[in-house]
């Protein structure tokens, strides 16, 4: 019999975790399910433990640990369970563990992405701001430790999916990409009056359920512009290649378009499941679960070009890969603070592309050529208390 996938699911508790367990659950003679990982949702983390049963799980204090450990015993659980960052990178460098899903959200997920590189894992990455943040070092990791990369963004998965598998023909086949997105909540509100939006209207996506970070991502279209940066990196693209267009329908997931002419794209319903399944059947295709497109069904499929009036942090994207090294890591950690911000209810909607450029402005990287991860987190942390000052003066 074929050994089972291997599989630690960083972040299972969240949308793309809770996707990712259930594409593995219709295939329990491909995977197996090693490693657990929630922030908060411990209950959530404990009925997984019960169906999944892995040889591990992480939470974030040792109170949690201890609360997770009594209710497991109870059960005859053998599942080892650990609290920290330092178990997460643990985890995702185990020798039990042959791939992991990075489905953390923001750049705390990047030491254990980076610890996944360097242990040469099969390293299935939804976690966008990783990549965001780490940039150049994340990919000299992936090539030193020999891992492989594969995208889990449903753009990403797009285009990867529309190349071949040998990756030195990219370069000459590829003239630019185009990502597409969908418009989110507000592609046809009025610009002049988005500071009366509240995050429950900004997380109410039309197309994708998705956490509340990325939704919000997705309605400033900060989340294109991460994705921008993302692209860049997996695809070895020059800013000027990549490009963004607004498809409503979010049924093209993205495009290449080649030396010649031709343009090559994937289509799918919105299901975070399909990329997933891409991810952990590479180069082979399993059931996924989505629901199939049915062209019958299928009014139309538009296209149009973003507007900057509504979606201005669009363009920090070819700002931020234009500039210095860490200037993308400064945009994250601003960005993550911001919507932090305005769920929280601080500061207004507009107010996050505010706080964004003003950290940009203020913020100038001096990062050496030969930079570390701890550099890059510790411009991280100076971004993040660079937004906070910033959003004082943007306070709703
Ligand atoms: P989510 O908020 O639903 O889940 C996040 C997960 O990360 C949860 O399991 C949570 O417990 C864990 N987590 C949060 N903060 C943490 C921390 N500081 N340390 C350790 N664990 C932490 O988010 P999501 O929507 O599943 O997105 C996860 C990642 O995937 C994001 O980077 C997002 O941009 C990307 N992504 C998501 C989708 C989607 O459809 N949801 C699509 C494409 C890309
Ligand atoms: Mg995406």
């Amino acid at each position: 019999m074929k050994q089972r996938l291997r599989l630690a699911i960083l972040g299972s508790t969240g949308s793309v975790g809770v996707s990712t367990l259930d594409v593995v659950a219709r295939h329990p003679e491909r995977f197996k399910v090693v490693g657990l990982t929630a922030y908060r949702r411990v209950d959530v983390l404990l009925q997984q433990c019960r169906r999944f049963r892995p040889q591990i799980a992480v939470v974030r204090t040792e109170d949690q640990a201890a609360e997770l450990r009594r209710l497991l015993s109870g059960e005859q659980l053998t599942t080892e369970v650990r609290a920290g960052p330092e178990a997460l990178c643990e985890l995702a460098a185990a020798d039990e563990v042959d791939a992991v899903m990075a489905a953390i959200v923001g750049a705390a997920g990047l030491r254990p992405c980076m610890a996944a590189a360097r242990a040469g894992k099969r390293l299935l990455l939804a976690n966008k701001e990783a990549l965001v943040v780490g940039g150049g070092l994340f990919m000299q990791a992936v090539a030193a430790g020999g891992a492989t990369l594969l995208p889990i963004d449903s753009e990403h998965s797009a285009i990867f999916q529309c190349l071949p598998e040998d990756r030195t023909t990219w370069a000459r086949r590829i003239d630019h990409i185009v990502l597409t997105a969908s418009g989110g909540p507000f592609r046809q509100h009025d610009p002049a009056t988005l500071d009366t939006v509240t995050p429950a209207q900004a997380v109410a996506h039309p197309n994708w359920v998705m956490g509340r970070k990325i939704s919000v991502d997705s309605a400033t279209m900060m989340n294109k512009a991460l994705e921008v940066i993302e692209a860049r990196w997996l695809f070895d693209l020059e800013p000027e290649r990549i490009r963004v267009v607004i498809h409503p329908q979010s049924i093209v997931h993205s495009m290449v378009v080649c030396r010649d002419g031709s343009v090559l794209a994937q289509l799918g319903t919105p299901d975070m499941k399909v990329p997933i399944a891409y991810g952990l059947s590479f180069p082979d295709r399993i059931e996924s679960g989505a629901p199939r497109l049915d062209f019958e069904q299928l009014q139309s499929l538009s296209f149009e070009p973003p507007d900057p009036r509504r979606f201005p942090g669009l363009q920090l994207a070819w700002d931020a890969l234009r500039g210095p090294a860490g200037t993308s890591a400064v945009l994250n950690a601003a960005n993550e603070e911001a919507v932090a911000a305005f769920l929280a209810g601080t500061i207004g909607f507009p107010a996050i592309h505010s706080v964004n450029a003003r950290t940009l402005d203020r913020l100038q990287p001096r990062l050496g050529p030969t930079h570390t991860l701890d550099d890059l987190l510790d411009l991280d942390a100076r971004a993040r208390d660079e937004a906070r000052l910033a959003m004082k003066e943007f306070a709703a």
